[in-house]
């Protein structure tokens, strides 16, 4: 039998992807191909080896749990679920409770759900969300994420959801109706394009919806867990949520998906309400109490502050050197250059020189490095992307 691996993918795995490396080892920034070849990993992985790859505190976390108790089912207690949600109500600043499940789409699949359970006593079920929106691909998901191209073909999609402009705080009162429950937005668009809310975006979204009663659902999953600088992307507005949606980043490389809610919705979930077989699941748990345990002891957050600012000044002074790079933006970690071109080509360039990003939204080359990242990985990728640059001027 064939044992090449990728061999074994391109004829047995759905095709829904379309790999171009075979990595089989990583270390904090680093990853290694099949034949060896070393590549400094701006991707995380997609947001989600938030410390690093193989950091030896969680990987001793999970070897430890898998060898002491691996599942139990939500039928019983374990020790993990219950301190992994006191530590993440803590970060989330307000009381509350969390909901354990596997991914982000499924976390945000739990808020829509929860949205219309609290709704229901008032006839209210309408989600509001944003183009370019990305909550994932659930069909529930894929109609809340504002961009056609993830629904085409799935209809019909399920209802109760209306679309509004992100960043424009008119468009979205125009959304409203008197179905409406429930405002669902990520604080940093990421698969949209790396773009920021503006600060009167996110305070006007929080107005509105205390003005209104309706929830503020901020999906994290991408812009969650330190990325951007502080624990959650939408406290760096200094405003609250009422629930989020968490992933990616959260188990730092173990599946695991949660949504948080506040006060106002702590009692609205009862048992036989939602579930996940897995949810809570002991050793996902001990990777994510891990991966908060290290962004403390190694005061990520600051880290993140730090490595961005030098990012970001390097990274401008890239785009002032070649004028079809025409923007930098983001926040913290989560950075995104603007191309006045597909992003595609270059996205390949840099990967040939030894540095994975990712091209999205067509025009924009998005990285999402792990949050333990050092000056000198930041100084070797602006090496890799000012020589990939200035060829691809040349040619
Ligand atoms: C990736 C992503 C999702 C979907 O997460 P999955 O784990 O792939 O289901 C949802 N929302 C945002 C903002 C994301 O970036």
């Amino acid at each position: 039998m064939n044992t090449d691996p990728i061999q074994l993918h391109k004829q047995y795995m759905v095709n829904t992807y379309a790999p171009n490396l075979l990595l089989t080892r990583g270390q904090g920034c680093r990853v290694w191909d099949s034949t060896g070849r070393s590549y400094l990993d701006f991707l995380g992985g997609i947001a989600v080896t938030q410390v690093g790859h193989c950091h030896p505190k969680l990987v001793s976390a999970i070897q430890k749990q898998a060898a002491t108790l691996m599942h139990v089912s939500n039928l019983y207690y374990n020790e993990n679920a219950p301190r992994l949600a006191a530590k993440l109500v803590e970060k989330f600043g307000v009381p509350g409770r969390v909901f354990f499940c596997n991914s982000g789409a499924e976390a945000n699949e739990g808020l829509i759900k929860l949205a219309r359970l609290w709704g229901h006593p008032t006839g209210r079920y309408e989600i509001v969300s944003m183009r370019n929106s990305f909550h994932g691909r659930t069909l529930a998901a894929i109609t809340a994420t504002g961009q056609p191209k993830y629904q085409k073909g799935f209809e019909p999609l399920p209802t109760g959801f209306v679309y509004a402009d992100y960043n424009d705080l008119e468009s979205v009162k125009a959304a409203l109706s008197h179905k409406t429950v429930a405002i669902l937005v990520e604080a940093v668009q990421g698969e949209g394009g790396v773009v920021p809310a503006t600060p009167e975006f996110m305070k006007g979204l929080r107005a509105l919806c205390d003005e209104k009663n309706l929830l503020l659902l901020c999906d994290e999953v991408q812009c969650g867990m330190g990325r951007t600088g502080t624990w959650f992307g939408f406290q760096s507005y200094g405003v609250q949520a009422d629930a989020c949606s968490l992933a990616k980043g959260l188990g730092g490389g173990i599946p695991i998906g949660a949504f948080v809610v506040g006060p106002k919705l702590s009692e609205v979930f009862q048992p036989g309400n939602h579930a996940s077989t897995f949810g809570g699941n002991p050793v996902a748990c001990a990777a994510a109490l891990a991966v908060i345990d290290i962004m403390e002891k190694e005061r990520l957050l600051e880290n993140v502050k730090r490595m961005s600012e030098l990012l970001h000044g390097e990274l401008k002074k890239l785009a002032a050197k070649y004028p079809w790079m025409v923007e930098v933006r983001g926040r913290g970690l989560m950075v995104g250059v603007v191309l006045d071109r597909p992003a595609k080509e270059f996205e390949k360039a840099l990967l040939a020189k030894g540095l994975i990003t990712i091209a999205t939204a067509d025009r924009v080359i998005r990285m999402l490095p792990p949050l333990t990242l050092t000056s000198g990985d930041v100084r070797e990728a602006v090496r890799i992307l000012d020589e990939a640059a200035g060829q691809m001027i040349a040619g």
